[in-house]
C-alpha cells in the first residue's frame, strides 16, 4: 500500500501502482472527467502513470495554468499526428503550450502548406481526437531514442536528443504518432473537443537565423466547444482593439522601413500622449521623492562589462560603435542602471541621505529579430519610465511599499481595475547561484511580501523565479477583454552595488553597500501605450485624449464661427481644433469617430445665430446645445474628476 496526501493535508490509502486518475475516480466521477494532469511531489506527472510509492497529489483541472499547458501541449501531439497522416514524411521540431495555445514547428519538406489548409487539419485532428487514443508513455534509452529518429531520418529530434541525458528519455504514443517529449499529457485525446488552428508563421530551428526555417503552426483547443466560441469573440474584438490599425487610425506612431524595423516614430499626436503619461508620473515621483536624471544614449563598452550587461547583451545585440580613435568603442545602452550607479557614485553618501531616488525616462537599445517584432510590444528601441533607488536595507520594506502604491495609482487613474502581482523568490534549495548574503536575502524576501500584503495586494508567490542578483515583484494587469498583460516591476539587486563599488557610510561610521531597487511602473511607454490603447480601445481618458474636441462646421461657411469656439477652448486649455475640410457633415463625423475624439462639436447657422454649439459625445450621441464657455466648463470639470490628485 501508499499513502497519498492531499492538498488539504487529508490522506488515503492505496494500493502501490494506482494511477492518478484511478485516485481521481476514488474521491469523485466528476474530478476524473476534468482533471487534465496531475503535481506529484511537486512534479507534474501523468495521471494514468502508476505511482509507486507514498506521494503528495495535486489536481489540476482547465481552470488551473498547468491543466491548460498540459491540454494545450498534449494538443500539440495531436495536430503532429494529424500532420504526419496528411503530409507522410514531414519532420518534426518542438511543439510546446503557449500563454493561449500551442505551436509545433514543422520541416514540410517539399510539400507546402498554406492557412488554407489548417480547416482540413483540423478535421482531421478532430476525427483523432474522438478515437479517445491514450497517451503511452516509455523510457527509452539515449541509443534508442536517436535509433529511432535517424532510422525516421529527422535531424531535429536527433539534435534535441544529442542534447540530452542518457536515462530521462521518454516516448509518448498515441495510436500512430509516437513523439519525443519528458511529458506530462492528459490520459487521452478525447478530451480535446474544440480545435482551432490559428497561424502559420516561419521560425528558424533553435531560433537561429543561419539555420533551417520550419513552419511553426499554432493552435489552440478546448474541451468545450463552448469555450472555443468565446475565445473566437474575444479575439474578434481583439482584433478591433490592435493597438498597431488604432495608433495608424489616431495617427498616434507609425514605422518606417527607412528608419528601421522595431524603431518607432512618435507622430505629433502620440508624443503629446507620451508626454502627458510622461508628466502624470513625474508629478507623483516628485511627490515621492524622486530626482529626475538624462544620461546618454550610448555609454563606453566598459562601463557595460563592469555592470554585467555585455556578457548578458553584447554577444546578441548592437555591434559597438566605434570611432576614428583606436581602441575606444561605445555601446548602445542597453539598461539605463549602470549610468545611474556612476551618478551615486560622484559624492559620498551617508546613511541619512538615504534613499537616494534617480528617476529617468532613459531610451534603451536592444537587439530583437525581426520576426519577433511588434508593433510598439516588442521593439528595437524603447523609453523606460526607470528609476533606481539606492537605499539602506532596513528601508527596502518602505521603498516597496511607496513603489507600489505608485503603481496602484497608475491603475486607478487609468482604469486598470483588475490586477494581480507575482513575487519572485530564490529557489531554497539552491542558494548557491545568487548573489548576495543569506540574511539579506531572507530579509528582501520578507520585507517583499509583507509590503504587499500591507498594501492589500492579490499575490502569487514563487519560488525558484528570482533573478540571480534579487527578488522582485511583478504587476499583471487584465485588460477590458480578459487579457493578461506584464506591465510594471519592482526589482532588488545586490549585483550592481557590488560591481560598481557603491558605498554609504554607516551610523557605525563603517562602510556599507547599498541595496538598489530598480522599478518601471509602465514597463515602457511603447508598451504601455500600446496595452492602453488595447484596453480603452483608443479611448482614453479625457485628460489623456490627443484630441479633446473637435468642431465640424456644417458647410464652409461657418468656418469662422468654428474658429472663434475653437478658440475659447484652446483658451481653457482644451485640446481642439476645426475640421475645415469641404465634405459633408456625416463625412465628418464618421472620420472624427474613427478618431475617437471624445467630444465632436457641429455648428451651423441656428448654432451661430444663438451662439452656441451642439455636442455630440463619443459613444454616447446627442448632448443637446450649449455656449463654448459652459462646454469648456464642462470638460474641465470632467478632467479634473479624472485625475485625482495623489493623496
Ligand atoms: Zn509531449
Ligand atoms: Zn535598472
Amino acid at each position: 500500500m501508499m499513502t497519498i496526501t492531499f492538498p488539504d493535508g487529508n490522506s488515503r490509502s492505496y494500493e502501490l501502482g494506482m494511477s492518478g486518475l484511478d485516485i481521481a475516480k476514488s474521491i469523485s466521477p466528476r474530478l476524473s472527467s476534468e482533471a487534465l494532469s496531475m503535481k506529484l511531489n511537486g512534479q507534474l506527472y501523468d495521471l494514468n502513470r502508476p505511482i509507486n510509492g507514498d506521494a503528495a497529489v495535486a489536481f489540476y483541472k482547465w481552470e488551473d495554468e498547468e491543466g491548460r499547458q498540459t491540454f494545450w501541449h498534449s494538443s500539440s501531439h495531436l495536430m503532429a499526428a494529424a500532420l504526419e497522416q496528411c503530409y507522410p514524411g514531414v519532420k518534426f521540431g518542438i511543439g510546446p503550450a503557449i500563454e493561449n495555445g500551442f505551436y509545433y514547428d514543422v520541416d514540410f519538406g517539399n510539400q507546402t502548406i498554406t492557412e488554407s489548409d489548417l480547416g482540413k487539419i483540423e478535421t482531421v485532428m478532430l476525427a483523432l481526437a474522438k478515437e479517445k487514443r491514450p497517451f503511452v508513455r516509455r523510457e527509452v534509452t539515449k541509443e534508442e531514442a536517436l535509433h529511432t529518429y535517424t532510422n525516421k531520418g529527422d535531424e531535429y529530434k536527433c539534435e534535441l536528443i544529442s542534447d540530452l541525458q542518457d536515462g530521462t528519455i521518454s516516448f509518448y504514443t498515441n495510436g500512430a504518432f509516437t513523439d519525443l517529449c519528458r511529458g506530462p499529457h492528459i490520459p487521452d485525446t478525447s478530451l480535446i473537443k474544440a480545435v482551432k488552428l490559428t497561424a502559420i508563421a516561419g521560425a528558424y530551428w533553435r531560433g537561429d537565423e543561419h539555420r533551417n526555417m520550419l513552419t511553426r503552426i499554432y493552435g489552440i483547443t478546448f474541451p468545450k466547444k463552448s469555450l472555443l466560441d468565446d475565445y473566437l469573440l474575444m479575439l474578434e474584438e481583439a482584433k478591433k482593439r490592435d493597438h498597431r490599425k488604432i495608433g495608424k487610425e489616431m495617427e498616434l506612431f507609425a514605422f518606417s522601413p527607412r528608419v528601421g524595423q522595431g524603431l518607432p516614430l512618435w507622430l505629433p499626436k502620440g508624443a503629446a500622449l507620451r508626454e502627458r503619461l510622461e508628466n502624470f508620473l513625474k508629478v507623483v515621483q516628485k511627490a515621492h521623492g524622486y530626482q529626475q536624471v538624462i544620461s546618454p544614449h550610448i555609454g563606453q563598452k566598459e562601463l557595460y562589462v563592469t555592470s554585467g550587461h555585455y556578457e548578458k547583451y553584447g554577444k546578441d545585440s548592437f555591434k559597438p560603435i566605434l570611432t576614428p580613435q583606436e581602441g575606444e568603442a561605445f555601446l548602445l545602452k542597453p539598461m539605463n542602471c549602470p549610468h545611474h550607479c556612476e551618478i551615486y557614485r560622484l559624492k559620498p553618501h551617508s546613511y541619512k541621505d538615504l534613499p537616494v531616488r534617480l528617476a529617468e525616462f532613459g531610451t534603451v537599445y536592444r537587439y530583437e529579430q525581426s520576426g519577433e517584432l511588434h508593433g510598439l510590444t516588442r521593439v528595437r528601441g524603447f523609453t523606460q519610465d526607470d528609476a533606481h533607488i539606492f537605499c539602506r536595507p532596513d528601508q527596502l520594506k518602505e521603498e516597496f511599499c511607496k513603489v507600489i502604491d505608485i503603481v496602484l495609482y497608475i491603475f486607478k487613474t487609468l482604469s486598470f481595475t483588475d490586477y494581480t502581482a507575482q513575487v519572485s523568490l530564490r529557489d531554497p534549495k539552491d542558494t548557491v547561484k545568487y548573489i548576495g548574503s543569506d540574511d539579506n536575502w531572507d530579509k528582501a524576501e520578507r520585507a517583499i511580501i509583507e509590503a504587499a500584503a500591507e498594501k492589500g495586494l492579490e499575490t502569487t508567490v514563487v519560488q525558484g523565479e528570482a533573478a540571480f542578483y534579487g527578488p522582485k515583484l511583478d504587476f499583471m494587469v487584465r485588460d477590458a477583454i480578459g487579457r493578461k498583460w506584464q506591465l510594471g516591476t519592482i526589482q532588488v539587486d545586490y549585483n550592481l552595488p557590488e560591481r560598481f563599488d557603491l558605498e554609504y557610510i554607516g551610523s557605525d561610521d563603517k562602510r556599507h553597500r547599498p541595496v538598489m531597487i530598480h522599478r518601471a511602473p509602465f514597463g515602457s511607454m511603447e508598451r504601455f501605450v500600446a496595452v492602453l490603447i488595447e484596453h480603452t480601445g483608443g479611448k482614453f481618458p479625457l485628460w489623456l485624449a490627443p484630441e479633446q474636441a473637435v468642431i465640424l462646421p456644417i458647410s464652409e461657411k461657418f468656418n469662422d464661427f468654428a474658429k472663434k469656439v475653437c478658440h475659447v477652448l484652446n483658451n481653457s486649455d482644451i485640446r481642439a481644433s476645426v475640421d475645415e475640410r469641404n465634405e459633408t457633415i456625416g463625412k465628418k463625423i464618421r472620420e472624427n469617430e474613427i478618431k475617437r475624439i471624445p467630444y465632436l462639436l457641429i455648428v451651423g447657422e441656428k448654432e451661430e445665430d444663438a451662439d452656441l454649439v451642439s455636442v455630440r459625445k463619443q459613444g454616447a450621441g446627442d448632448q443637446g446645445q450649449m455656449t463654448a464657455v459652459a462646454f469648456a466648463a464642462m470638460l474641465t470639470n470632467e478632467i479634473n474628476q479624472q485625475q485625482k490628485p495623489l493623496k
